[in-house]
């Protein structure tokens, strides 16, 4: 017999972890798979957007975010080639909130995850969902134990994947398997000690072959992220045969890059390298009788724009608001596409333009030609960075100052 529940929510990261909270929070039972231990790092610049900070606050996590986030970031840079910029991080308007910070992995996600366990939620760690199939009106999701290669069974009306999109697997919300390409973006993220990264910079760093991004996060560190093409990395590991491939990643940043190389220069990595990828930007399928997608599985925006945790985490607050306020009439089918209609509707007000800007952005740094063409335009208006920014939603106000959040009752 597989164990009842309203709802199943597959990854346990910031948008799997937000909608758990917010639905135990409501009085539903809620399930969260999560297949690795927390905490864990993660290729993530960590970077988490002020338009978070009023979520945070339903979320009760605000108060514990302040205090152990990085300096807050009132700056948006670029370092390009010998380029060095910056310029003010645009902010909410009549927002009382202060201003977006980064916060390490290992933290923000424990904090999250933890925090919906401590609503009620029930977390199933570190169990990987493998399948997912129709039985009868419900949904059941078979996984299976990391460690002990135990096998369970949960079912449940309501299926939210929050698995993220570098994964490819056997659930239906997971993209398949391809072919490398030479064009595939792979993800890499360290952490530094004694950078002379400005405080409460953060730059976009543009290089042959890739972008990232520098900002000073949780613990006194600093986080450098990028994505590389695969073509890209192999020259440098021919470069640096026996260095490890972030290492190679590195020393390729920091010839092509002034900001980057001065940054780094005597700074200490505190950790090991991560790698991740190739990343899938693009929107996926949102909903499908009555299984919905949040965070990455359903759209990830170039990295260039650094939203990724915001989008996530603001996507499952957009469902689950209207998973909540209709659960009280009771969850049929026919609800369920509605919920789903209206919450693909949210979604794309909320983060379509942002996808796009971000593939723009990333298209634009990928161009030598476009990055010499654009340099003197950002030299002489620095300002450019900011409205850049402000395209990418660093100001958009998705989750209201005040949520509806409380029981709800009742989903049959
Ligand atoms: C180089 C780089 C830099 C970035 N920098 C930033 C930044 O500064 N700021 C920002 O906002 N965003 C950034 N992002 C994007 C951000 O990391 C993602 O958008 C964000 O993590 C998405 O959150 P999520 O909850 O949707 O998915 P994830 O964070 O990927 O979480 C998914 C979870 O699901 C689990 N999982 C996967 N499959 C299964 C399964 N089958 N069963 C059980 N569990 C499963 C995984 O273990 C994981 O914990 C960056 C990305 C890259 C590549």
């Amino acid at each position: 017999m597989s164990e009842k529940f309203d709802a199943i929510v597959i990854g346990g990261g910031p948008g799997g972890a937000t909608a758990a909270l917010l639905l135990a929070r409501a009085d539903w039972k809620v399930a969260v798979i999560e297949k690795a231990h927390f905490p864990r790092r993660k290729v993530c610049g960590e970077y988490v957007s002020a338009t978070n900070l009023p979520l945070f606050r339903q979320l009760g996590i605000e108060a514990d975010f302040q205090k152990v986030a990085g300096p807050p970031v009132k700056q948006v840079g670029l370092f390009a080639r010998e380029t060095i910029v910056s310029a003010p991080m645009p902010r909410m308007r009549e927002s009382p909130d202060g201003w977006g910070r980064a916060l390490g992995r290992e933290t923000l996600d424990a904090l999250l995850l933890n925090r919906a366990a401590e609503t009620g939620a029930h977390v199933w760690q570190p169990w990987w969902a493998t399948k997912l199939r129709r039985e009868g009106g419900a949904f059941v999701c078979e996984s299976t134990n990391k460690e002990t290669g135990g096998a369970n069974e949960l079912q449940a009306s309501v299926v939210i994947a929050a698995h993220g999109s570098w994964e490819p697997g056997a659930l239906p919300t997971q993209p398949a398997r391809r072919a490398l390409r030479a064009s595939d973006l792979l993800g890499f993220k360290a952490h530094f000690r004694g950078c002379r990264l400005p405080v409460g910079l953060m730059p976009l760093v543009v290089f042959r072959g890739g972008y990232g991004g520098m900002v000073h996060t949780s613990d006194g560190r600093v986080s450098f992220s990028c994505c590389i093409r695969r073509d890209e990395l192999e020259r440098c590991r021919r470069a640096a045969p026996s260095a490890p491939a972030g290492e190679a990643v590195l020393a390729h940043v920091s010839q092509s890059c002034r900001g980057v190389r001065e940054a780094v220069q005597g700074a200490s990595l505190d950790g090991a390298w991560l790698s991740a990828g190739p990343i899938r930007p693009g929107i996926a399928a949102l909903f499908s009788k009555g299984m919905f997608c949040v965070g990455n599985a359903v759209g990830e925006a170039h990295p260039v724009i650094a939203e990724g945790i915001s989008m996530a985490m603001q996507s499952a607050w957009l469902l689950c608001e209207r998973l909540v306020a209709r659960s009280k009439e009771g969850l049929t089918s026919q609800t369920l596409h509605e919920i789903g209609s209206d919450y693909a509707a949210a979604w794309r007000r909320s983060f379509a333009r942002r996808i796009r800007v971000a593939a723009l952005f990333a298209h634009l740094a990928a161009r030598s030609a476009a990055v010499e063409l654009l340099l003197p335009l950002f030299r002489l208006f620095p300002a450019t960075l900011t409205r850049g920014a402000r395209w990418s939603g660093k100001a958009n106000e998705v989750v209201e100052q005040v949520g509806h959040f409380g029981p709800s009752r009742s989903i049959s």
